[in-house]
């Protein structure tokens, strides 16, 4: 068994049973139609996407293949196959900030309306799939993801900016930070799904970017 917080499975068994998001059920969040879309264990020490929020089907990890995963994948030059899957998943992994799906858009809102929904998933969730991953990197895709990120990098220049300012004016620049005393870069660009697709020319030198140091850092 072990350390609860240690073990991936129990980590998302207690999104899947929380009573708080289930409060949120019909207010923020929507029921799933289909699969729940629960990330698979990811590697650890990896580097992590943190996005907005499952789509009705499931999104990202669940088929059918959702917007954001078409997109995040040709812009990391994976295209679209059970093979690249794997290979997506040996470097990275991919958290959702909401674990179901939204009732509302959120993504034109300022970083100070969008703060209070963001601040229990991050404590009681995020908190906890990030201390399992240990990772060494993360881009926020996002407002929703960045303002999540502002919660856990709180007492830092860089959580004061996720709080408070706008991703275009971090967009695309490694950021030095630090969650559960471990220094992390962070990153933010906007989401390339829903309204962010129109954005995709702006993000796509971003996520090369993350991609690149990514792999030029070692594990
Ligand atoms: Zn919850």
């Amino acid at each position: 068994m072990g350390d609860p917080e240690r073990n991936w499975d129990d980590i998302q068994r207690s999104i899947d049973t929380c009573s708080i998001c289930k409060c949120q059920s019909g207010v923020l969040f929507n029921e799933f139609q289909d699969s729940r879309g629960r990330p698979p264990k990811p590697p650890q020490k990896g580097c992590l996407f943190i996005s907005e929020a499952p789509t009705p089907r499931g999104g990202f990890w669940a088929d059918p293949v959702d917007s954001l995963r078409k997109n995040l994948f040709e812009f990391l030059n994976l295209p679209e196959r059970e093979s690249e899957l794997r290979e997506f998943t040996e470097k990275f992994s991919l958290i959702q900030t909401f674990k179901w799906p939204l009732r509302i858009d959120l993504s034109g809102l300022e970083p100070k309306r969008i703060r209070p929904l963001s601040e229990h998933t991050s404590k009681a969730h995020i908190m906890k799939e990030i201390m399992f991953m240990r990772p060494k990197a993360i881009m926020a895709l996002g407002s929703v993801a960045v303002s999540a990120l502002s919660w856990l990098l709180a007492d830092s220049a860089t959580g004061e900016r996720f709080a408070k300012e706008r991703i275009k004016s971090f967009k695309g620049e490694p950021l030095d930070a630090e969650i559960d005393g471990r220094p992390i870069q962070v990153w933010a660009t906007y989401l390339p799904a829903g309204q962010g697709t129109r954005n995709k020319k702006a993000i796509f030198p971003d996520i090369r970017g993350f991609s690149r140091s990514c792999s030029e850092q070692p594990s």
